[in-house]
C-alpha cells in the first residue's frame, strides 16, 4: 500500500479521499490554489502545495505543477477526485511517465469512454444495448437532419465530446432540427472545443440508472449495484438513491452483466459507473422498463456515498487498494445490500430562479448530528465551513447528505428531518426546495423520470409552508427574546414598565413577500399579538436549543431565527421563511428605488452582448450572456429602451452588481 499520496482536487472530495487515506495510516498531500488558501481541505491533510491562481486552468488544472508538488512531497500516488483532471487521459499518462500511480483506469480506457460517440461503437460491438440514434462520423448537417427524421421526434442532439449537462438539445419537431443543431454546435465548440454530435431518440419517461462497476489488475470485475438518479435539473442530478425503486432481480443482473461487459471491453480498472437511460411505459410498472447505455464515467462519482451506505464497504479504500495492485476485497457473490440510501445535492442556488447558482459567505452553517465520510445513518460530505465562501470559481455544492434506513419510506423521513435541520444563511441554497421534492406525492410514490421536477413545478417551486403569521410570531418572539437577555431579565417582566395605564400596546414593523405587515403586541394578564389582518391571539414562547418554542394562534412550533440586520430567516420543522423586521429609525427619509439598472446578477465573465449601443431593444429582449459558474445566463431587458452604452467587453470578468450596460427608457 501507498505511503503518501498526493490529491488533485478540492471541496468535499479532497476532504473524502483524505478521511479515507487518515484511516488506512496514508499520508496526504493537498493542492490549492489562491482562493482556497484556508479550505477545508487543506487542513484536511498532513501536507500541502499552493499551485496557482484561483481560476481552475491556473491551479487545479495546471498538471505539471501538481506532478511537481507529488515529486517534491514524495508522493506515490494521484488521486484525481472527480471533475477537473479525472477524466484527462493526458494527465494519466503524465503520471505514468513521472513515475506515479494514477488512481483510476488506465489512459486507454479513459480516451475510449471519453467521447460519447465512440464509446457507443465500442459498446456496439461488446453487444451493450444502445439507445436508437446516430453515432457517425460524417457530420454533414444534411446527413444529421435525414439521421434525425429517420430515429424521429423527439430528438436529442448531443455534443460527443459533451458532459455535465451542457451541450444537449432535445427537438421537438423536425423544422426545429436545423436552429438546434446549429446552437448545440456553437455551445460545444466554446466549452468542448469540438462540434462533433450524435443524435438520439429522446426517450419518453426516461430514468437515470446507473451501475457502479470496479476492475482490478488482475481482470476481475464486479458490480456494486446501482443507483437511480433521475431527478434532475438542467440534465444535472439532485437526489440520487439506491436501490432504484421498482427495481427487479432480473433487471439487476441483466444491467449489472451489462456494465462489467461494458467495463471489460475497455480493460477498465477501479471504480467507475456505467449510466443507463431506462424506458419505461408507465411508472408502476417496473416489467416495462428498458435499459441502453448513455456514457460511462471512468472515475469516482459525486453520488458513490449512496453505494457505500447499502454495501458497507468504502469505495476510496477499494480504489486505493486496486491502485496500488491488490486483487478486488470481495467478489460479485460476496457484495450485499441493505436498506435504502438516498443522497442530496444541497447547492447555492436560486431553485426559484431556474437554479441560478449563488455566490457568499455561509454566515450561518448548521447541519444536523451527522458522520463525515463515513457509513451512518446520517451523513454529510462537505469542504466547507461556517463562515467559508463559495465563490465563483468552482463548483456550487456546498454539501452532500446521505442517509440510510431500513426502507426507503424511512430514508425518506430522514432525509426530510436532516434537511429541516440544516439551517444556511448567508446565500441561497436549494435546501427548501428539496424538502418540497423529498415530501411530493410524484417522488413519495417514486413516479420517477428525469422530468419529475418539471412535471411537478407546480408543488415544488415558490412555496412557503411556515406562513406569515408562524413567521412573525417567531421574529418577534426572537427579538423579545434578545431584548430580555439584553437586559438580563425574563422578557415578561419588561411588560411591567409598559403597564402604566393598563394594556399597553406595541407595534412591530414587518416585511414580507415584499410588502410591509404591521404586528402588534398587548401587553396585559397575559401578551397578546395580532399580525396583520389576522386574529389577535395568546403568544407565548420559551427558549429550547438554538431556538424558541413559540405558542401563537393554537399552534406550538420550533423556530431558530437567524438575524441579519432586518433580514430574520425562520427555520421550523415545516420550513424555512423570510422576513423583514424593520427598525423604525433606520427607515425615516427613505427614497424610492430606482429601476431599470442592467446589472450583473453574480460574479462572472460576459460571454457576449446581443446589442450595441443605439439598438432599441423591446421588454425581455436578451441583451447580454454571462458565465458563472460553469453556466450561462442570459440578461434581459426590463423594459423598452434604447441602448445608450455598453459598459464591458465579452470576456471581462465582473463583479456581483456591477453595471453591465446602461438602458435609456
Ligand atoms: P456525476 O457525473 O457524478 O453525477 P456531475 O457530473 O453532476 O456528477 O458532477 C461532477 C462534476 O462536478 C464534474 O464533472 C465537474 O464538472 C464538477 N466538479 C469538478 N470538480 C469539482 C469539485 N472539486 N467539487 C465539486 N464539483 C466538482
Ligand atoms: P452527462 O455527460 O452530462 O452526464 P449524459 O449523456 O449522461 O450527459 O446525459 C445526462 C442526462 O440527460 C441523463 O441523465 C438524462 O436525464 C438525459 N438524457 C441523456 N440521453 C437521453 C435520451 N436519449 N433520452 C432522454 N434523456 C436523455
Ligand atoms: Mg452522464
Amino acid at each position: 500500500m501507498f505511503k503518501k499520496i498526493l490529491i488533485a482536487n478540492r471541496g468535499e472530495i479532497a476532504c473524502r479521499v483524505a478521511a479515507t487515506a487518515r484511516r488506512m495510516g496514508i499520508q496526504t498531500v493537498a493542492v490549492y490554489s489562491d482562493a482556497d488558501t484556508g479550505a477545508k481541505h487543506v487542513q484536511a491533510c498532513d501536507e500541502a502545495v499552493h499551485v496557482g491562481g484561483s481560476a481552475p486552468k491556473d491551479s487545479y488544472l495546471q498538471w505539471q505543477r501538481i506532478l511537481e508538488a507529488a515529486k517534491a512531497t514524495g508522493a506515490e500516488a494521484v488521486h484525481p477526485g472527480y471533475g477537473f483532471l479525472s477524466e484527462n487521459e493526458d494527465f494519466a499518462k503524465a503520471c505514468a511517465a513521472a513515475g506515479l500511480v494514477f488512481i483510476g483506469p488506465p489512459a486507454s480506457a479513459i480516451l475510449a469512454m471519453g467521447l460519447k460517440a465512440e464509446s457507443k461503437r465500442l459498446m456496439e460491438a461488446a453487444g451493450v444495448p444502445l439507445v436508437p440514434g446516430y453515432h457517425g462520423a460524417d457530420q454533414d448537417p444534411a446527413l444529421l437532419q435525414r439521421e434525425a427524421d429517420r430515429i424521429g421526434y423527439p430528438a436529442l442532439i448531443k455534443a460527443s465530446a459533451g458532459g455535465g449537462g451542457k451541450g444537449m438539445r432535445v427537438v421537438e419537431k423536425s423544422e426545429d432540427f436545423a436552429a438546434a443543431l446549429a446552437s448545440c454546435k456553437r455551445e460545444a465548440i466554446n466549452s468542448f472545443g469540438s462540434d462533433a454530435v450524435l443524435i438520439e431518440k429522446y426517450v419518453q419517461r426516461p430514468r437515470h440508472i446507473e451501475i457502479q462497476v470496479f476492475g482490478d489488475t488482475q481482470g476481475n470485475c464486479v458490480y456494486l449495484f446501482e443507483r437511480d438518479c433521475s431527478v434532475q435539473r438542467r440534465h444535472q442530478k439532485v437526489l440520487e438513491e439506491a436501490p432504484a425503486p421498482g427495481m427487479t432481480e432480473a433487471l439487476r443482473a441483466q444491467m449489472g452483466a451489462a456494465a462489467v461487459a461494458a467495463a471489460k471491453a475497455v480493460n477498465y480498472v477501479g471504480a467507475g459507473t456505467v449510466e443507463f437511460i431506462v424506458e419505461q411505459t408507465a411508472y408502476d410498472q417496473p416489467e416495462s422498463m428498458k435499459f441502453f447505455f448513455m456514457e460511462m464515467n471512468t472515475r469516482l462519482q459525486v453520488e458513490h456515498p449512496v453505494t457505500e451506505a447499502i454495501t458497507g464497504l468504502d469505495l476510496v479504500e477499494w480504489q486505493l487498494r486496486v491502485a496500488s495492485g491488490e486483487p478486488l476485497p470481495l467478489q460479485q457473490s460476496e457484495i450485499r445490500m441493505t436498506g435504502h440510501a438516498i443522497e442530496a445535492r444541497i447547492c447555492a442556488e436560486n431553485p426559484d430562479n431556474n437554479f441560478l447558482p449563488a455566490t457568499g459567505t455561509l454566515q450561518v452553517y448548521r447541519k444536523p448530528q451527522a458522520a463525515s465520510f463515513e457509513r451512518s445513518t446520517i451523513r454529510i460530505d462537505d469542504g466547507v465551513r461556517e463562515g467559508d465562501t463559495i465563490s465563483p470559481f468552482y463548483d456550487s455544492m456546498v454539501a452532500k447528505l446521505i442517509v440510510h434506513g431500513d426502507t426507503r419510506e424511512q430514508a425518506l423521513a430522514r432525509l426530510d428531518t436532516a434537511l429541516a435541520q440544516t439551517h444556511i444563511v448567508g446565500l441561497n441554497t436549494n435546501v427548501q426546495f428539496l424538502r418540497h421534492v423529498v415530501r411530493s406525492q410524484a417522488f413519495v410514490a417514486a413516479q420517477l423520470d428525469t422530468a419529475l421536477i418539471q412535471r411537478e413545478s407546480a408543488v415544488l417551486f415558490k412555496q412557503d409552508p411556515v406562513g406569515l403569521q408562524a413567521a412573525a410570531a417567531a421574529v418577534i418572539a426572537n427579538a423579545l427574546q434578545a431584548e430580555a437577555a439584553a437586559q438580563g431579565a425574563d422578557p415578561f417582566s419588561r411588560r411591567d414598565g409598559w403597564q402604566s395605564h393598563g394594556n399597553t400596546r406595541r407595534r412591530f414593523e414587518l416585511e414580507y413577500d415584499g410588502q410591509p405587515v404591521r404586528a402588534v403586541l398587548t401587553y396585559g394578564p397575559q401578551l397578546l399579538l395580532q399580525v396583520g389582518e389576522g386574529a389577535e391571539s395568546v403568544f407565548l414562547f420559551t427558549p429550547q436549543g438554538d431556538g424558541l418554542w413559540v405558542q401563537f394562534n393554537g399552534q406550538r412550533t420550533h423556530s431558530t431565527v437567524h438575524a441579519q440586520g432586518e433580514t430574520c430567516h425562520v427555520f421550523t420543522p415545516q420550513g424555512a421563511t423570510r422576513i423583514g423586521l424593520l427598525d423604525p429609525l433606520a427607515h425615516a427619509g427613505e427614497t424610492a428605488q430606482e429601476g431599470g439598472r442592467l446589472t450583473a446578477p453574480m460574479p462572472g465573465k460576459v460571454v457576449s452582448f446581443a446589442v450595441k449601443a443605439g439598438d432599441k431593444v423591446k421588454a425581455g429582449q436578451p441583451l447580454a450572456v454571462m458565465e458563472a459558474m460553469k453556466m450561462e445566463h442570459t440578461i434581459s431587458a426590463p423594459k423598452d429602451g434604447t441602448v445608450a452604452e455598453l459598459l464591458y467587453a465579452p470576456g471581462d470578468q465582473v463583479a456581483d452588481g456591477a453595471e453591465l450596460l446602461k438602458l435609456a427608457v
